[in-house]
């Protein structure tokens, strides 16, 4: 281990170098290879900023950066009202509801923006002290998409701003393009359980690896599962040749780390009378993958080539009229949301449209009176629920309530919660820690600490139940576990 860790720093060290001696900071923007030019020619923008290029049209008030193009018209999306100031109700802005700091706060992230956008911090603002602390705290969370009275994007915003500062840097840094790569080295992480869990034993083994790559410590690491979903699953569509078509999409992390999940829905799916196939790239190879870790981390090509390759083998289904549902929430409303601003075409608003969370295609479903499952009493059970960001967001926690409110007897209680605070990979970096379980502390851990012992905890998202299991040492699980559990026999 030591010696791996070693090999990897004096690789990054190397990196470094050698993008020291090309003077890489002057030649970065040449060397984007996805740039899009806005019609100023002012910036290259990783990312497709396009649908923001009427906003202000028109407007003589409307606050555009002098430069940025259509990327400074989504900044100045925000008009500076400080709603977003508030903690009285709502999910955002987590940082700013834990800190009580207007720098930590949608609005002030958006005014350094433009602030940089209109040259105030110099020719290279993406390289500086100033943005970086403002959108250090961002966790991504989409709240301010949702609430902001104008739907400010900060976690877009954030994206395009990070994958500057790459750019500009040269590359990721080493501890990013590890967090980034996870769905290209889950299929080999088997072997290292053993190693992870000796980290968590020797609070040596962890500092040291806190200090080589900047993981939290005091973090555990999620195990990777003896056998992935898909290696056993069968290649041809599952269920009889007469029922509803669908495509069930099984991200990185239902594969890899919570195959009983996606075994749940497949379950849940067949017992519903659906023939599923499972997506898989077309000519083989490894699994697909949405490109959300890569996205994150601000590695916008990377991200593209994954999304890419997944709108190719969903295409087949899509065209045909199939819905493709997701099991992870962060992963699938991708498809409704990032994918339009990765430029992939026009295949998007399709796909975008069939693009459906487990449980909205089930309260769907249940809508359309095509739903024939049956479920059993859960006499006495109670169901304790936390959102994902990204489901509150997109408005799906209806849908989930609608279908565990088809369990019989089941009394569900949703948690009324902002961000988990582990937000993918933030609350594993080792300078996110702390605040990362103070927004858990805000209302998630105390609750799940409160519920008895027996109470069933859902959390779809996987860094939620991680930070359940880190925070207040319980074990939540996706809400297809429990519906499967309920499925009458
Ligand atoms: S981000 Fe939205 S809520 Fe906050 S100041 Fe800007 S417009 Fe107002
Ligand atoms: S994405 Fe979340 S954390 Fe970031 S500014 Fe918006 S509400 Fe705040």
């Amino acid at each position: 281990m030591a010696k791996l860790l070693a090999g990897i720093l004096a690789l990054e060290l190397l990196i470094n170098k050698i993008n020291k001696l090309r003077n890489i900071q002057k030649w970065a923007p040449l060397l984007l290879d996805h740039g899009f030019r806005d019609k100023f020619g002012a910036m290259d923008t990783q990312l497709d900023w396009s649908a923001y290029d009427s906003y202000g049209a028109g407007d003589a008030y409307a606050a555009v950066p002098a430069q940025g193009g259509a990327y400074g018209k989504a900044a100045a999306v925000c008009i500076g009202n400080r709603q977003c100031q508030r903690t009285d109700k709502g999910v955002m802005c987590p940082s700013f509801r834990v800190t009580g700091d207007a720098a930590h706060s949608t609005q002030h992230r958006a005014a350094t923006l433009k602030a940089a956008l209109n040259g105030e911090y110099g020719a290279n603002p993406f390289a500086g002290p100033e943005l970086t602390a403002a959108m250090d705290l961002c966790v991504g969370c989409k709240g301010c998409k949702r609430e902001c009275p104008n739907g400010v994007d900060m976690a877009l915003l954030r994206i395009e701003a990070l994958a500057q500062r790459w750019a500009l840097r040269g590359s990721a840094p080493l501890r990013e393009r590890l967090l980034a790569h996870l769905p290209r080295f889950a299929p080999w992480l088997a072997p290292l359980n053993g190693v992870l869990r000796l980290r968590e034993r020797l609070p040596l083994l962890a500092e040291l690896v806190e200090r080589g790559l900047g993981i939290a410590a005091r973090r555990s690491l999620p195990r990777r599962a003896a056998r992935s979903f898909l290696t056993k699953a069968p290649q041809e569509a599952i269920g009889g040749p007469e029922g509803r078509e669908v495509v069930l999409l099984v991200d990185t992390f239902s594969n890899h780390f919570d195959p009983e999940t996606a075994e749940a829905a497949l379950e849940i799916l067949r017992a519903g009378g659906y023939r599923v196939h499972l997506a898989r790239p077309p000519a083989g190879g490894r699994p697909l993958c949405c490109g959300r870790t890569f996205l994150s981390q601000g590695l916008i090509s990377e991200a593209r080539a994954e999304a890419q390759r997944l709108v190719e083998a969903l295409w087949p289904h899509v065209a045909r009229g199939l819905p493709v549902i997701g099991l992870e929430p962060s992963c699938l409303l991708m498809l409704r949301d990032e994918y339009y601003a990765l430029g992939l075409g026009e295949k998007i608003d399709r796909i975008a449209k069939a693009a459906l969370l487990l449980e909205e295609f089930l309260a769907r479903e249940h809508d359309a009176k095509r739903l024939t499952l049956a479920f059993q009493p859960m006499a006495d059970a109670r169901a304790l629920v936390h959102g994902h960001c990204h489901q509150k967001a997109f408005g799906a926690l209806k849908a989930l309530r609608k279908v565990l409110g088809l369990v019989p007897e089941l009394k569900v209680e949703f948690i009324e919660s902002s961000c988990c605070g582990m937000a993918g990979a933030f609350g594993l970096e080792a300078e996110h820690y702390e605040i990362s379980m103070r927004m858990a502390e805000l209302a998630l851990l105390p609750k799940v600490r409160e519920a008895e012992l027996g109470t069933l905890l859902i959390a779809n998202g996987t860094s939620c139940r991680q930070q359940i299991r880190d925070g207040a040492r319980r074990e939540s699980v996706h809400f297809a576990r429990v519906l499967r559990a309920a499925l009458a026999a």
